[in-house]
């Protein structure tokens, strides 16, 4: 087994275990793989042990990827990439011909552009809003009480679905206390599902990552962001 099939097998170990303790079902939250830094050659690795979604963080870096490994295939599945990192107006055209979802969207512009730029014969763009939970300066990521404006604002857009939410908390002491961060999160999600005035509710809460995944695994993610635990240090 390769080094990158091994920690998978940790990774979803790891997560099997928290959803035991939290009394959930393991299919209720997906795995994103995070290659961002790491090569097609880690990619092919991963998907050749069965992790077919990756999260990008630098744009121009993604779509090299996507590209590289569309014109020679794997085998397997077609493989789902996310883009989780910040998106320039100037980015949002390569985004919306490359990516399949986007988790990092704050600002009712950058939607409006991607789903005018959403290539007709492509499906809708997956998006989920960046929250700043926990009003974490220099963080991206939209205040929680402008949430449920954008969700609404987003949901009407003919080129994109909306799927959820995404956060990074800031680490935490301890279990305790990062379980505390991730609930506002959950709280937050929660609250704009029950409101009511979405005609599609949302089902996607993105939330944790290497260092986190136990705690917001706890308090209701229904998928984690890894890469550090897989691809290895960067
Ligand atoms: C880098 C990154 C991750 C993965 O972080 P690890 O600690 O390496 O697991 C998850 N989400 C986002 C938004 C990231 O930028």
């Amino acid at each position: 087994m390769t080094m990158i099939a091994q920690n998978l097998k940790l990774v979803r170990a790891r997560m099997a275990a928290a959803c035991q303790a939290a009394g959930r079902d393991p299919a209720s939250v997906r795995l994103l793989a995070v290659s961002k830094t790491f090569g097609v050659d880690a990619v092919r690795e991963a998907a050749a042990a069965g992790q077919y979604a990756f999260g990008e963080n630098y744009i121009a870096e993604g779509v090299d990827k996507i590209l590289a490994l569309r014109s020679s295939p794997l085998g397997g599945p077609a493989l789902e990439w996310h883009c989780i990192g910040p998106v320039q107006s100037n980015k949002t055209r390569l985004v919306a011909e490359h990516f399949d979802w986007v988790q990092s969207v704050d600002r009712l512009k950058i939607a409006q552009r991607l789903s005018e730029q959403r290539p007709p014969h492509l499906p809708p763009m997956q998006v989920c809003l960046q929250v700043n939970i926990d009003g974490g300066a220099n963080k991206s990521g939209l205040a929680p009480g402008d949430v449920l404006a954008l969700a609404q604002a987003v949901a009407q857009l003919p080129r994109l679905a909306l799927r959820g939410l995404m956060a990074i908390p800031e680490p935490a002491p301890d279990f305790v206390a990062a379980c505390a961060l991730h609930e506002r999160a959950k709280a937050l999600f929660d609250a704009i599902n029950n409101a009511g005035v979405l005609a599609v509710p949302m089902d996607t809460l993105s939330l944790g990552m290497t260092a986190d995944l136990e705690a917001a695994i706890h308090a209701g993610s229904t998928m984690v962001r890894v890469g550090t635990a897989i691809f290895g240090g960067r």
